[in-house]
């Protein structure tokens, strides 16, 4: 995927980048994953996809560009 786009909104540049989630805390974090299905999670079964527990190796990498000038997010997964 190339390294910059265009932005949609105010045509300004946007770069590229990707969301972290924190996992423990502060010090461990993790790449956000894309997941077909409707989110359901509790304490027992963790999260979950449409009642399907959830495999990372099911999970698509999310791309995000940020727009320099408006600060507008786009996400791709792939
Ligand atoms: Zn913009």
């Amino acid at each position: 995927m190339e390294q910059t786009k265009t932005c949609r909104d105010c045509g300004g540049r946007m770069t590229k980048g990707f969301v972290a989630d924190a996992n423990y805390g502060t010090t461990a974090f993790s790449q956000e994953r894309w997941f077909r299905g409707t989110a359901l999670y509790s304490w027992y079964k963790g999260l979950q996809a449409d009642g399907k527990k959830i495999k990372l190796a099911d999970g698509l990498e999310v791309v995000t560009f940020r727009c320099d000038r408006c600060h507008l997010l786009q996400s791709f997964a792939s």
